[in-house]
């Protein structure tokens, strides 16, 4: 519950989720705690490998199912538990309540299918329309979503159009049955930068305009300060930091975020090419049992570090870190994942 007493839209609480491989079990997130708020852009934000589109993908229940398994905690949809949902429920869910967009759209649209076509079949499988009615709606939705010949694109199949156009058409078919929640997963990381920049700002307007939550996931810190209100940053399966964005970027308390911002090319610095975090975030078959997870990429590490393992600490206004060096006394004086500020 929020200090005022209202559910979040979206809770996620203790959350576990990992992979078989080879006949053993490897936690891919570990301990995931998180809120979303109505009518408020969140980001995640990490390197590649730590977990936050095993995060996005267990959300929604769309792990691979020979091997992708969500072991403990809740996830809580305006209260209600989705992990006790069948995969009927979850199929009501997904769309109506929930949108999802997709990197890559090609692996999400289907290439044999016109896109007018699947944006309709979306609409009508959540709302009572006839085809006449689910059409001039397709069409609208191709427009809000800023495609300047709608009725030609709804005959159009998903490899004729461009990567930004494959994009827009996810967003239309994400939004198409006016969700509470959007979920986009690096929804620009296959685009063009200029073509990036549309999108973000398509994502921003339609967010303003239809009061929607978006978790936004991304690895690239400038998305994320043109974006967020609330910023959760991940590594190595774990939340290390989350905040509101201003205390992110200008407070920032984790060794690693501190690093990440160092890497961001302003104008007033100069900069090594290719600079980058020395080190590589660890493989889920080599995570780091006990300790800090971060601990031997640290410039801050303390020999506790290698046998410690830190807890999340609110250091004030809901700015919660997992480090050694806020806990005031090591692993005692923190709290779990970030489920205490209610
Ligand atoms: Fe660095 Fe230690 Fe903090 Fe981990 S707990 S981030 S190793 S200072």
């Amino acid at each position: 519950m929020t200090a005022a007493g209202n559910r979040h839209l979206l809770e996620v609480i203790d959350l576990q989720a990992g992979f078989a491989i080879g006949g053993r079990y490897y936690p891919a997130i570990d301990h995931i705690s998180l809120q979303v708020e109505p009518g408020k852009v969140t980001c995640i934000v990490g390197e590649s490998g730590s977990g936050k589109s095993v995060l996005a993908l267990s959300i929604m229940d769309l792990l691979p199912k020979d091997n992708g398994r969500r072991t403990q905690g809740e996830i809580r949809l305006n209260g209600r538990n989705l992990m006790e949902w069948s995969e009927a429920e979850m199929n009501r869910v997904r769309g109506r309540e929930v949108g999802f967009v997709f990197q890559e759209p090609l692996t999400a649209l289907n290439p044999i299918v016109t896109v007018g076509s699947q944006i309709q079949e979306a609409l009508r499988n959540h709302k009572p329309l006839s085809r006449r009615e689910s059409r001039a709606l397709t069409i609208d939705l191709l427009r809000q979503v800023g495609i300047l010949r709608p009725e030609a694109v709804f005959h159009e199949y998903p490899h004729q159009l461009s990567g930004g156009m494959r994009q827009r058409v996810m967003i239309a078919m994400a939004i198409a049955c006016e969700p509470q929640l959007l979920i986009a997963d690096e929804p620009t990381t296959a685009l063009d930068v200029s073509v990036q920049a549309q999108i973000l700002a398509l994502f921003k307007s339609l967010q303003q305009q239809r009061g929607m939550a978006l978790l936004l996931i991304t690895h690239n810190l400038g998305v994320v300060a043109e974006m967020a209100d609330e910023v959760i940053v991940m590594y190595a399966g774990e939340i290390v930091e989350q905040g509101d964005v201003d205390r992110i970027f200008h407070e920032p308390k984790h060794p690693y975020l501190q690093q990440l911002l160092q890497l961001i090319p302003r104008l007033d610095r100069e900069y090594e090419r290719f600079a980058s975090i020395g080190g590589n975030v660890p493989s889920l078959l080599h995570m780091p049992q006990g300790g800090c997870r971060f601990a031997p990429r640290c410039p801050e590490a303390m020999e506790r570090c290698f046998a410690e393992k830190p807890q999340m600490t609110d250091t004030g206004a809901n700015h919660l870190v997992r480090c050694l060096l806020y806990s005031g006394g090591g692993a005692s004086g923190g709290t779990d994942g970030g489920d205490d500020d209610d």
